[in-house]
């Protein structure tokens, strides 16, 4: 069987990066659902969900979010995702130091094929396991800050810097004019 995708891009799409493992279902389901199944294999099945979220300035943003799993292995179709993304959420894993690699093949192939004002988020998952951690908070910043990137660490598992994060993002996106 072969699977073929038709893809519409759109410009409201927004894409969720990273290796496979790092937490990117995990992250989205706790910001979308509020939950952490440590024991799912989790796939969303949708890849595709929906999340709005009240600023202070009682401003709305709703996030659309493409999670691409299993599609890190399909890379010449990624800058169908790419495309139109105002928002892309990098994801790695600070325990693994080859997802922190992968990440930043992520950001110069964003940078490469992505909309030239796109919002990118670097984030170093499953931050509560600091006693396994191979990549340090500084590695995070310092590659953030040289890319122009917002970065924070999170944990799906614990919730901390989730809502954080998409609210970080929504702070940082263009406005429509009122
Ligand atoms: P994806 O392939 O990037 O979508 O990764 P998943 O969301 O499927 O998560 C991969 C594995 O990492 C699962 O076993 C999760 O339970 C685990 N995981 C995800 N986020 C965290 C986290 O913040 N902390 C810990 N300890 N484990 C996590
Ligand atoms: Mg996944």
């Amino acid at each position: 069987t072969f699977g073929l995708f038709l893809l519409e891009p759109s410009d409201n799409v927004d894409v969720l990066v990273g290796d496979s493992g790092v937490g990117k279902s995990c992250i989205v389901l706790r910001f979308v659902r509020g939950q952490f199944d440590p024991t799912s294999k989790v796939t969303v099945g949708a890849s595709f969900l929906s999340q709005t979220i009240a600023l202070q300035d009682s401003t709305t943003v709703k996030f659309e979010i493409w999670d691409t799993a299993g599609q890190e292995r399909y890379a010449a179709l990624a800058p169908l995702y790419y495309r139109g993304a105002a928002v892309a959420v990098i994801v790695y894993d600070i325990t693994s130091p080859e997802s922190f690699t992968k990440a930043q093949y992520w950001v110069k192939e964003l940078q490469k094929h992505g909309s030239p004002d796109i919002v990118m988020a670097l984030v170093g998952n499953k931050a509560d396991l600091q006693e396994k951690r191979e990549v340090s908070v500084q590695d995070g910043i310092d590659y953030a800050e040289k890319n122009g990137m917002f970065f924070i660490e999170t944990s799906a598992k614990t919730a901390d810097n989730i809502n954080q994060l998409f609210e970080e993002i929504a702070k940082r996106l263009p406005r429509p004019p009122p």
